[in-house]
């Protein structure tokens, strides 16, 4: 299916041009979510218990270096590479995309305390190829890393472009970092033959215990056509040659079925598998293995890669749990284990082979 390249003026029920919502007390999730549980109580919980409790394979994940020379000459091939937890570098109609970018030992705005970085990282960001685009899904801790985005902005050859949920362009202009542009849910940016939107998820944002939901959330959608469009008609008659949907993070909604209803399919999605235990406290902000493949399959992804997983412990489950219940997800689901898989820190897929 091809998309109107009008971008906000579509007449599908299942989206509102509106727009996110934004209210007094911040921004709103697009479908209501039960009422929000006491972290008091989970914290409570997770110390009397114990939990998380450690991995069967006591933290060795395997770590793979990535082929920074060939990451570096490629410019054709559609390829993602799963740095760990929610960062992936993109490599799409020729452009370097990072998502989320995190490289330090702890996810929190403090250097001694806050979760901390259980794997190692397969690569620097001083060994990265160029980056071009660096998307944002929202401003906690662990996908959105001051010391990442300021070494990024400092990178040889200029800054990247960072996209940004609405509300956040302040923060990063407070730390030196310009090249910026906020979104909106539904906005659209074009670079040559790459498309770029900004789509809803059902999440929240905080950076402090102050600014709950002051700043937008969601997820990135990467669409590269085969020629560059030279006016709207002729871009509406353009087919895909590679779309990458990044679902950021995410509890589980109707979103995904008006994303997939605005885009039509997918050849490839990245959708958070992981810190989803205990579902009474995690159900709104993260989905569990069995609702990343409902995702997967309300936007039409062709396949899928798991992310936001074995890297840090934000939750109650083992950090080597969410590939094994998102194995049992895929045989219940009835569809192919090789439909939605997980990488290992560091390895590289080519998607056009
Ligand atoms: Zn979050
Ligand atoms: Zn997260």
């Amino acid at each position: 299916m091809t998309l109107a390249a009008t971008g906000c003026s579509s007449s599908s029920k299942y989206y509102d041009p509106a727009k996110s919502n934004r209210t007094e007390t911040g921004f709103r999730n697009n479908y209501p979510q039960p009422e929000r549980a006491s972290v008091w109580k989970w914290q409570w919980e997770r110390l009397t218990q114990g939990l998380p409790k450690p991995p069967a394979n006591h933290y060795q994940f395997p770590v793979v270096k990535p082929d920074l020379a060939w990451l570096k000459g490629n410019r054709k091939s559609p390829s993602v590479t799963w740095i760990g937890h929610a960062t992936a570098l993109l490599q799409i109609g020729g452009k370097n995309v990072l998502t989320d970018p995190m490289f330090s030992e702890r996810a929190s705005p403090f250097s001694f305390i806050g979760p901390k970085r259980k794997v190692a990282l397969p690569v620097q960001i001083g060994e990265l190829p160029h980056i071009d685009v660096v998307v944002i899904s929202h401003n906690h801790y662990d996908h959105l890393d001051r010391a990442s985005v300021e070494q990024l902005n400092l990178q040889p050859g200029g800054p990247p472009l960072f996209l940004v949920p609405l509300g956040l362009r302040e923060w990063f202009n407070d730390i030196g970092i310009t090249n910026v542009r906020e979104m909106d849910w539904w906005d659209k940016l074009s670079m040559n033959s790459l498309d770029i939107y900004f789509v809803p998820a059902a999440h929240w944002s905080a950076r402090g215990l102050l600014d709950r939901s002051e700043t937008l959330w969601g997820g990135w959608v990467f669409r590269n056509l085969k020629m560059p469009a030279t006016t709207e008609t002729a871009a509406s008659e353009q087919s895909d040659a590679y779309s990458v949907y990044f679902a950021g993070d995410t509890g589980y909604s109707k979103d995904f079925r008006d994303i997939g209803e605005r885009f039509g399919r997918f050849d490839l999605a990245l959708i958070p598998i992981g810190a989803y235990a205990p579902r009474w406290f995690m159900q709104n902000q993260h989905v569990d293995p069995a609702q990343a493949v409902q995702i997967h399959e309300d936007v039409r992804a062709k396949r899928s890669i798991g992310v936001h997983w074995g890297t840090f412990e934000l939750a109650d489950e083992p950090l080597d749990e969410p590939p094994q219940k998102l194995a049992e997800a895929l045989k219940e689901a009835k569809l192919p284990a090789d439909q939605f898989i997980t990488l290992q820190h560091g390895q590289t897929l080519k998607l056009d082979e």
